[in-house]
């Protein structure tokens, strides 16, 4: 390293204990980065790649960012897949001066910036958590644990591994830490957007992770919160520890970690929350999702606890009946709903302000922000009446109150529209502190005395245009053109004023005065800044000293605004509450799509409602629905599986009445997708979605099949179809809806006893195709496929031919002939307007078709049947 500058070399050590992060290395006012991180941020920003100096005879490339605009980059950082390793300056470069005059100004890297340990606002979704999770495998059983630093939020499981998956959808994590060197779930975490960190073996270490988290939470064992095995200690212990290593050693403030157990919600497995567009549609965004559809929340809080309720329906009556207790409270009361909401729009985002304080990276708007929302709390809690709250409301006006003192005390100390950063002071009140007070006053003093000293000098050197500036190099300094200057640059003027500077046009000076004046009114500011920082110290761990409990209230002020946004939405669109119990139930009358019908209404149409009735009898109860393409299956499909789960998550749901016996597990199989990048075809992706269906599903579970074998030739599709829905029926014994194009399975309802036919109905008139969008019992007549296929535009040459093949086929089903034979036989396509088809009697093949009995027929005797009939056409 002997060529290496004292700097670089301080780099390239900071940057060797960095591995696999950008290092953004701080130089003044800028974020410096080198070699291969400056090339690879150079292109993921697109900023302008330089260089500086040479390192082993080559060229160092080199781009930066200044520091006030840094936490755009980091974001488009982080979305690029990047992890960024911030190092500062950690003193002045005259403090380094004092250590020698060659000495590099120390530096180190504060914090790793990670998708998962986000704090900033800018760089998060207000509306989304923004889980950090770890998967830990101790002997044979696995755990996941996952926390949002942003808000505090702890949690751990049990999970065997192959429910990682579906866990991973519901949770929507944004890293995913795992053991390195154990086998890592690398397709799962690219599938689902996860990034992927692999950590130390030692950061899963059980039993270190154990003392670690009694410390951290202040306890002597960790049976205070639950009883934990090792596979979750463990998997906590690594989040901890991954906090640690990216916070360098400044944690957050974690809520005690609060087990949640598989069986407390319903079951949802990834593709079915894509398909059904739960929190995001399947083109990405929220937008067009339910979620999006159903938002009415007023406070970020709010709405990442409706996430979190649409992700996660709970399968605990006791739950969800509390849950609508306090909406039915709500609705009740509009005028209480209304105020509410009204104080809650008004009610900053107490979770992430408080984290910030926690990891020093907040500043007085943060405090400012928990001054708010306290005093809305408040206020929140005093418009909720005292008697005859259901349970969940009680609760939440308990824990929005006792915060007196504190709310009281950021009132008098902070400004009412502080700054952003503590930098330069300014957000403490006056009348707060008096030594504060004091030194503001000097301060301020100094600068009115300042002003008065113009008018002397410019009366005592009688150059009326004087004037008395300021700079950052200067200080303050008199100015003077240049023709003025020449009295001052003389005696008797030249005895008072110092001469300072030349610049083009003018000349500087100061006087002894000026510059006493000057260093008086520098010492009172710093002072006075000093002063607010140690106040800024002494509020923020006011407020931190509270941290459990304003994490509380924050929750119930979250917990308000989801009743209050429900209720709104239950109100507006008519919803009704659902009955839900632990019958084996599935009755809605009137249901709706809310995504679907929301869109109609853009367009003026309307949505026509809908009636399912799963509830008979003890066993499996299956609708087997038949229709045309675009009759309605699919949405009548969804829907039903998206009012069980709004129901079960504790919402009123968009139907006229629904009654709901607990689901446990949600299925779906809906519509076709390629999974190309994967090699898989659209049928392989059907069959595995079907297999991972038909393996796990209980009698407990919604089921739901969308036109199942239709990837492939139609009688494969067909006994698909057929044997899938006897499964269903024989051993899972689930309630189910299925969708299919095959008209032959309706013959099952015969014979099944709990499965019935269903259809979608449309009319036809005039040869065309009317969409009613009724779904009424019984089977559907035809398919109208070809109409279907007309009003999508289709050639109309097109269209005639399908008629013609298709009243073959037809026709040939009812009189038992070979198809093969039929389509031999059909008239070739014309592009014009084919002439009407010939009356199937004149045609000698069908005639002789319409004799044979196929059932009779050997093997041989088809043979020579089809050498007649090739021979007659
Ligand atoms: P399928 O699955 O039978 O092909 P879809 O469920 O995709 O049909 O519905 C096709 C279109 O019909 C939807 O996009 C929607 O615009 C309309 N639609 C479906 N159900 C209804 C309904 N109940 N009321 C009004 N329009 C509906």
């Amino acid at each position: 390293m002997s060529n290496v500058t004292p700097m670089m070399a301080q780099y390239l050590e900071i940057k060797a204990a960095h591995e696999g992060a950008l290092l953004f290395y701080r130089m003044g006012d800028f974020y410096e980065m080198f070699f291969d991180d400056a090339v690879a941020a150079a292109e993921a920003l697109d900023i302008a790649l330089t260089k500086r100096g040479k390192h082993d005879g080559d060229d160092i490339p080199m781009c930066g960012v200044p520091v006030h605009a840094a936490e755009g980059y980091l974001l488009t950082l982080i979305r690029k897949g990047f992890r960024v390793a911030v190092c500062e300056q950690l003193e002045s470069p005259a403090e380094a001066k004092k250590r020698g005059y060659k000495a590099v100004v120390k530096r180190d890297v504060v914090r790793l910036v990670t998708p998962g340990t986000l704090t900033e606002d800018a760089l998060l979704e207000a509306r989304r958590h923004n889980f950090l999770a770890a998967f830990a495998r101790v002997r044979d059983t696995s755990a996941l644990a996952w926390a949002d630093i942003s808000t505090g939020a702890f949690h751990v499981m049990e999970l065997p591994e192959v429910r990682l998956g579906p866990e991973l959808a519901r949770l929507a994590p944004s890293e995913l830490i795992v053991s390195e060197g154990g086998e890592a779930p690398f397709d799962l975490a690219e599938d689902m957007g996860v990034a992927l960190t692999p950590l130390a073996r030692s950061s899963f270490d059980s039993t270190a992770a154990e003392k670690r988290l009694c410390e951290l939470f202040g306890v002597t064992t960790l049976e205070a919160f639950g009883s934990f095995g090792r596979a979750e200690i463990s998997a906590m212990g690594a989040v901890i520890d991954y906090l640690e290593i990216t916070q360098k050693g400044k944690l957050p403030l974690l809520q005690p970690p609060v087990r949640d157990a598989q069986d407390r919600v319903v079951q949802i497995d990834a593709a079915t929350r894509r398909n059904l567009e739960l929190t995001r549609s399947l083109a990405g965004g929220r937008d067009g999702s339910l979620l999006a559809v159903i938002d009415r929340t007023v406070t970020p809080g709010g709405a990442r606890l409706l996430d979190q309720r649409l992700s996660s329906p709970s399968r605990n009556l006791g739950v969800i009946h509390a849950r609508l207790a306090a909406l039915d409270f709500a609705i009740d009361s509009p005028r209480i709903g209304q105020d509410l909401r009204a104080a809650l729009r008004k009610t900053p985002d107490l979770d992430r302000a408080l984290s910030r304080l926690s990891l020093d990276r907040g500043g007085p708007r943060d405090l400012a922000a928990v001054r708010t929302a306290l005093a809305q709390a408040e206020i929140l809690s005093d418009l909720l009446p005292a008697a005859d709250l259901p349970d969940l409301l009680a609760a939440a006006a308990r824990d929005l109150v006792g915060f007196e003192d504190l709310a009281a005390l950021l009132d008098t100390a902070l400004v009412a529209d502080p700054p952003l950063l503590t930098r330069d002071g300014g957000f403490i009140a006056r009348g707060f502190d008096a030594d504060l007070d004091e030194a503001v006053s000097l301060r301020d003093e100094g600068r009115s005395v300042i002003a008065g000293l113009q008018q002397k000098y410019a009366d005592h050197t009688g150059i009326a245009s004087l004037k008395i500036k300021h700079n950052n190099v200067l200080g303050y300094f008199i100015e003077t053109t240049a023709t003025h200057a020449q009295k001052m640059l003389n005696p008797p003027l030249s005895e008072a004023y110092i001469h300072r500077q030349t610049t083009a046009n003018q000349v500087r000076f100061t006087t002894v005065e000026l510059s006493e004046m000057e260093t008086r009114i520098l010492n009172a500011g710093n002072r006075a800044l000093e002063l607010e920082k140690r106040l800024y110290e002494r509020l923020r761990r006011e407020v931190l000293d509270r941290a459990a409990r304003i994490h509380t209230a924050a929750r119930a002020l979250s917990e308000i605004d989801l009743t209050t946004a429900l209720a709104d939405l239950a109100q507006d669109e008519n919803w009704c509450r659902p009955e839900v119990d632990d019958s084996r139930a599935f009755d809605i009358t009137g249901g709706r799509h809310p995504v679907v019908e929301r869109a109609l209404r853009r367009e003026g149409d309307s949505f026509v409602a809908n009636d399912c009735d799963l509830s008979a009898g003890q066993g499996a109860a299956i609708w087997l629905l038949t229709g045309p393409n675009m009759a309605g299956k699919s949405t009548f499909l969804r829907q039903n599986a998206l009012i069980a789960l709004l129901a079960q998550m504790g919402s009123y749901v968009p139907a006229d009445r629904a009654r709901i016996g607990l689901i446990s597990q949600l299925f779906s199989r809906v519509g076709a997708s390629d999974d190309l990048a994967r090699g898989r075809s659209t049928f392989m992706v059907e069959m595995v979605e079907t297999a991972a269906i038909l393996n796990q599903a209980d009698d407990r579970a919604l089921v739901i099949l969308d036109e199942i074998g239709r990837g492939t030739a139609t009688y494969d599709g067909l006994s698909i179809a057929w044997a899938t829905l006897e499964h269903l029926h024989e051993s899972n014994r689930s309630r189910a809806l299925f969708a299919t194009h095959y008209h032959e399975l309706t013959a099952l309802a015969g014979k099944l006893e709990g499965v019935e036919n269903a259809t979608v109905s449309v009319k036809e008139w005039e040869g065309e195709v009317i969409f009613l969008h009724e779904v009424r019992r019984g089977a559907a007549d035809r398919s109208y496929g070809v109409q279907v296929a007309q009003l999508a535009g289709l050639p109309k040459s097109v269209v005639a031919r399908a008629r013609v093949v298709l009243d073959a086929l037809e026709q040939g089903e009812r009189e038992g002939g070979s198809q093969k034979a039929l389509i031999d036989d059909l008239p070739l396509f014309a592009a014009a307007p084919p002439p009407p088809p010939a009356p199937a009697q004149t045609s000698p093949v069908v005639q002789m078709l319409s004799e044979i009995h196929p059932d009779e027929l050997s093997p041989r005797d088809a043979l020579d049947l089809i050498y007649r009939l090739k021979d007659a056409a």
